[in-house]
């Protein structure tokens, strides 16, 4: 029987409850909530979990919105949903955990022995809980869509991780193969902008593959979606409703609802033909005010002019150009930058392979 934590499914009903997290040293406990939604026919199982950054809201309201008594009556098969990953980090509105220095979604496996080193602390108790979640995802999950948010104005879009393999294992990169055209799928069918994540050695380099869907997706062969909605902390309720159509879309391509996909409206939906990947890009080359020259959605071209570098007083000091061909993702918080700071989250065409070995000496 499909349950987690007091969350136990029941046929035809949407349930709640709990799943303990982390013991507190002052007493208490730091519970994540669960919800089950099982529809009366069987069907493949779908995580969907929101709030592991304490910013980013828009994804616990679209659980709220995508998990409704009309949705089960259509279902066939079980989504499992936590809409609050890091309750630490939600209840202090900040990235992280106070009682984890570091990003917590760069705390899943990534498949290693653990060797402790007496200088250095061990795992923390969320690192160890995350873990515990993990092997849950294992037990059950067929599919996994975890919803983060990027910046103010940012497009609404996907990251599709790469999937990695150990050198020399047939048979694991055909399976990390199978699940990377899943992704593609699933992407497709979710209907927003989709990018990949950065290329395989900054991807290693800021342990992207610790995030919860790289580690879903490479160590389980689970195909897993990063869904970035728009704007931290206060959601845009267009990108709330078209990420809760994404999310049936999703299910209705899973064999899990019936009917035709339903249109994706109200967003900015840029494809540019070509596959891309993000990359920071228009470093600034002068302490300088930004004011940028182009939008998040907007193309852009080698050699367009896309931030304006200006004094504080207002007077231009120098333009940036773009060296890559593209669109914008996103403009990062604020205007006031120092040199070699980026000003512009950009898609870049991306000719690397979408799965790729582990590097040399990683399982060492
Ligand atoms: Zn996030």
């Amino acid at each position: 029987m499909t349950a987690l934590g007091t969350t136990k499914a029941k046929r035809g009903q949407i349930v709640y409850g709990e799943y303990e997290l982390v013991q507190h040293p002052v007493g208490g406990v730091d519970r994540v909530p669960v919800i089950i939604a099982q529809g009366s026919k069987d069907g493949p199982t779908f995580w969907i979990t929101a709030g592991i950054h304490g910013g980013e809201h828009a994804g616990v309201q679209v659980i709220h919105k995508l998990i409704t008594p009309d949705l089960i009556k259509n279902l066939r098969g079980t989504i499992i949903s936590i809409p609050a990953l890091n309750p630490a980090g939600l209840r202090t509105l900040e990235r992280q955990a106070y009682y984890h220095d570091g990003d917590p979604n760069r705390l899943f496996p990534d498949g290693r022995e653990r060797k402790l080193d007496p200088d250095k602390n061990p795992p923390s108790s969320l690192e160890l809980a995350y873990g515990r979640l993990f092997d849950e995802i294992k037990k059950s999950a067929n599919y996994f869509f975890d919803l983060h948010c990027m910046s103010p104005y940012s497009l609404s879009f996907v990251f599709r991780d790469r999937i990695l393999y150990r050198k020399g294992d047939e048979a694991a990169k055909k399976r990390a193969e199978a699940t990377s055209a899943k992704m593609e799928e699933m992407a497709q069918a979710y209907g927003h902008t989709l990018i990949a994540d950065f290329s395989v050695n900054k991807y290693i380099d800021e342990k992207l593959h610790r995030s919860s869907t790289a580690a879903a997706a490479s160590l389980l062969g689970i195909p897993s979606l990063t869904a970035e909605l728009g704007s931290p902390y206060t959601p845009d309720p267009d990108i709330v409703r078209a990420s809760a159509s994404g999310l049936r879309n999703v299910l209705r391509w899973a064999k899990m609802l019936n009917g035709d996909p339903e249109p994706i409206n109200g967003i900015k939906i840029v494809d540019p033909g070509f596959n891309t990947r993000r990359r920071n890009i228009a470093r600034v080359t002068h302490p300088c005010v930004v004011h940028h020259l182009v939008e998040p959605g907007d193309r852009v071209r080698v050699g367009d002019p896309v931030v304006e570098m200006r004094d504080v007083w207002g007077r231009v000091i120098g333009i940036l150009k773009s060296e890559y061909e593209g669109f914008i993702i996103s403009r990062p918080r604020g205007i006031f930058f120092y040199p070699g700071q980026a000003t512009l989250l950009m898609a870049i065409k991306d000719e690397e392979p979408l799965v790729g070995e582990y590097p040399e000496k990683f399982f060492d």
